[in-house]
């Protein structure tokens, strides 16, 4: 992967709009600010070139539905040729690399186990998504909207899945050679350790990422013959976020769920499942002390965003500095691997 390199004028309205969301969401702005200006992009991508230019210079393009003050400055300064000033002020505050370390796993990277649209609780049309992966130099992307328990997060039911898979193929019919969406999902672990999807469904995915999101609370004694079930289920691929807990931000703090690690790990490592190190800041999960056991044992890594907008997609340079900083090898991490290697190790 590489760093997104800033943009310069001349740049289009919709290229200059796209990069503000990107960085807002990489910086974790407030969403709602990029919710404004993402139906913003949706607005002007349905109009033309030359349109846009004729209401920038009668001033009426806060006439349109998802066009306020913020984006008709943006668009106005794009049209003329200008930088836009909110662009420039995005570049400075969040246009700066995440990490200082981890570069060369960063660089080393070419996909993602872990990835959320708007068809469950991400904010983003799969296309968008996609579309940002391509340009951060990603080669495939798995596609892990939750599953139907999760109502929460929108988890997609049986047909929504269908009616997904349809989609992705559509959408990979259309990327050609140059990138690979994978079909996906972030499948719930109920309390017996199954899997939250019909087997006939999980079977059509090329990989499957599972995670608890319930009863974080549990006792060890229970935690554990949960998480090595779903482990040994041979459908899955990816153990995600495997502790729950939650270090900072909006959402509050949450301790690590209690389980034998060892054991679950050693299952990941029997039923060749990878430990996923989840990027985003607030989850930081696993905790050093259980990448470390994990690595000793053996096992194989992810570094996934578990991005739900666009811009999130560049987190994985957290997980990467810390992948790096424990010493964890670059072949042992499957994220860095070509895609036909992901596909046979999937279905392995
Ligand atoms: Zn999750
Ligand atoms: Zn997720």
């Amino acid at each position: 992967m590489e760093q997104p390199t800033p943009p310069q004028a001349p740049i289009s309205p919709l290229d200059a709009l796209r990069r503000i969301c990107f960085l807002l969401e990489r910086g974790r702005e407030s969403s709602y600010r990029v919710d404004a200006f993402r139906k913003t992009i949706e607005a002007i991508t349905l109009i033309s070139d030359e349109e846009l230019q004729e209401r920038v210079e009668a001033g009426t393009l806060k006439q349109i539905k998802g066009i306020g003050d913020s984006s008709a400055a943006i668009i106005g300064q794009a049209v003329r040729g200008v930088l836009p000033a909110y662009l420039v002020s995005a570049e400075e505050k969040h246009g700066e690399p995440l990490t200082s370390g981890g570069a060369e796993l960063y660089a080393a990277l070419r996909g993602d186990l872990h990835a959320h649209s708007n068809w469950s609780d991400g904010g983003s049309p799969i296309e968008e998504m996609v579309l940002a992966a391509v340009e951060l130099g990603q080669e495939w992307m798995a596609l892990t909207d939750h599953s139907p328990r999760l109502t929460i997060a929108n988890g997609l039911s049986r047909e929504r899945l269908t009616d997904q898979l349809k989609r992705v193929e559509a959408i990979n019919a259309s990327l050609g050679d140059a990138f690979t969406l994978l079909k996906g999902i972030e499948v719930d672990i109920h309390l017996d350790g199954s899997l939250d999807q019909d087997e006939d469904m999980l079977e059509q995915l090329d990989v499957v990422t599972a995670s608890i999101h319930s009863k974080l609370r549990q006792p060890s004694f229970e935690m554990t013959p949960r998480m090595v079930t779903a482990v040994r289920n041979p459908r899955t691929n990816v153990l995600a976020h495997c502790t729950g807990q939650l270090v900072t931000g909006g959402r509050g703090k949450r301790p690590p769920s209690q389980f034998d690690a060892e054991k679950v790990f050693r299952a990941c490592l029997e039923n060749d499942v990878a430990v996923e190190i989840n990027s985003r800041p607030e989850r930081c999960d696993p905790p050093d002390e259980l990448i470390e056991l994990a690595r000793d044992l053996g096992c194989l890594f992810t570094i996934d965003s578990d991005a739900h907008a666009p811009g999130q997609l560049d987190m994985k340079s957290l997980g990467c500095e810390r992948a790096e900083r424990l010493g964890i090898a670059a072949e042992r991490i499957v994220t860095t691997w070509p895609v036909e290697d992901v596909r046979a190790w999937a279905k392995g």
